[in-house]
């Protein structure tokens, strides 16, 4: 394939991922030399907790062409996924209500961004026949150094709150990959660093989560503990979680990027009532069926019943005291796994001492 070949199809790739409902997409070679030493100290400091998948195969996601043979270039796509009329800030500043983290609400991204990707990649393998095309799609699915590829790939600089962002979209979107062996024409990074004196994510986060480096102590982030952890959630942290039943958003609802950043347009992506703002009464009031049918086919559904009635103790024990809470937390109780019955009481404790002081 010469050269002419290969930017042409850059071109038709770049056509058929607008077609597809990504925003952008870029290009990368898989050299991640410069970005190996601070994810490699990121796990020896142990900030990964228990996520250890991601202490696994480190050599493959340094190494893209480890993971499939014969990988030169990666190809990264950005989606937008902002719902629309979610109002964030009013549901997280509602002690009543569980805020669920707004990329949970519509269907789970997974699926919907590997559908589309694995597209793109079909029709890529379809122009390049008979070229021997070897190709993988991932969106979070695998080790790929995602964010270090994003931003190689010139979509935006990694924040002081670790995630990507970028000029015109803030960093409301998901990200995902296709590693191909076509050499295709490589973007260049674009954005240089635009936190500049901005330190507003570090000063929200509700449990000092934000490391100085851009990185995240995982074990303290409310969106590990509610999600990924699922043990008992440290004591210690459990007042600062508040009212976010199923991860956080803080460090992107107050980054000044995100002011004006878009919303999607993706019927996939928009919420499920009563997802995005129903009250901590109703949503602990669900069996385990209720919780079943209304997360089937959300990331939601990957914590399970157990995490869900877990994380809704807490914040219950957040909530301002009613009668009605105690009297859902105490009716639960002799039904409940020794994890959930252990929050359930923490909780009773915390509004019954809260009534206490009334
Ligand atoms: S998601 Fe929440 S807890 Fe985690 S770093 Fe951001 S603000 Fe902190
Ligand atoms: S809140 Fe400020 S420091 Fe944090 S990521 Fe956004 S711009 Fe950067």
């Amino acid at each position: 394939m010469n050269i002419a070949d290969l930017e042409s199809l850059k071109q038709m790739l770049i056509d058929w991922t607008l077609e597809q409902g990504f925003q952008d997409v870029r290009i990368t070679d898989t050299n991640l030399s410069e970005h190996a030493p601070r994810y490699q100290s990121w796990l020896s400091a142990g900030y990964h907790g228990d996520m250890g998948y991601l202490a696994r195969n480190v050599d493959k996601r340094l190494h893209p062409e480890r993971l499939v043979e014969e990988t030169c270039r990666v190809i990264v796509a950005r989606m937008d996924y902002l719902p629309a009329d979610t109002q964030p800030l009013q549901v997280l500043e509602d002690p009543e209500c569980g805020y669920i983290s707004r990329y949970a609400t519509g269907r789970d991204y997974h699926k919907v961004v590997r559908r589309r990707l694995a597209r793109i990649a079909d029709r890529l393998n379809e122009a390049v026949r008979p070229f021997d095309h070897r190709y993988r799609a991932f969106t979070d699915s695998a080790p790929v150094l995602e964010k270090a590829l994003s931003v190689k790939a010139g979509h935006g600089w990694v924040g002081r709150n670790s995630l990507v962002l970028n000029e015109k979209a803030g960093s409301w979107f998901f990200l995902g990959e296709i590693y191909t062996n076509l050499p295709l024409p490589v973007d260049e990074p674009q954005q240089t660093d635009r936190c500049g004196a901005c330190k507003a994510c570090l000063n929200v986060c509700p449990t000092d989560a934000i490391l100085d480096n851009r990185t995240i102590d995982a074990r303290r982030c409310i969106s590990y503990l509610t999600i990924e952890n699922k043990g008992p959630i440290p004591e210690t942290l459990r007042g600062a979680i508040g009212n976010r039943i199923y991860g956080c958003d803080d460090c992107q609802l107050y980054c000044p990027w995100n002011r004006d950043a878009p919303t999607t347009r993706e019927t996939d992506f928009q919420p499920r009532p009563p997802l995005f703002d129903a009250s901590l009464e109703t949503l602990f009031s669900w069996s385990e069926d209720e919780f079943n049918r209304a997360t089937e086919g959300t990331a939601m559904r990957r914590i399970g019943y157990e995490q869900w009635q877990r994380n809704i103790a807490v914040a219950m024990g957040n909530a301002p005291f009613s009668q009605a809470k105690v009297d859902a937390l105490n009716a639960r109780l002799p039904h409940v796994s020794p994890l959930v019955a252990e929050h359930i009481r923490w909780a009773l404790d915390q509004l019954l001492s809260k009534n206490a002081e009334r």
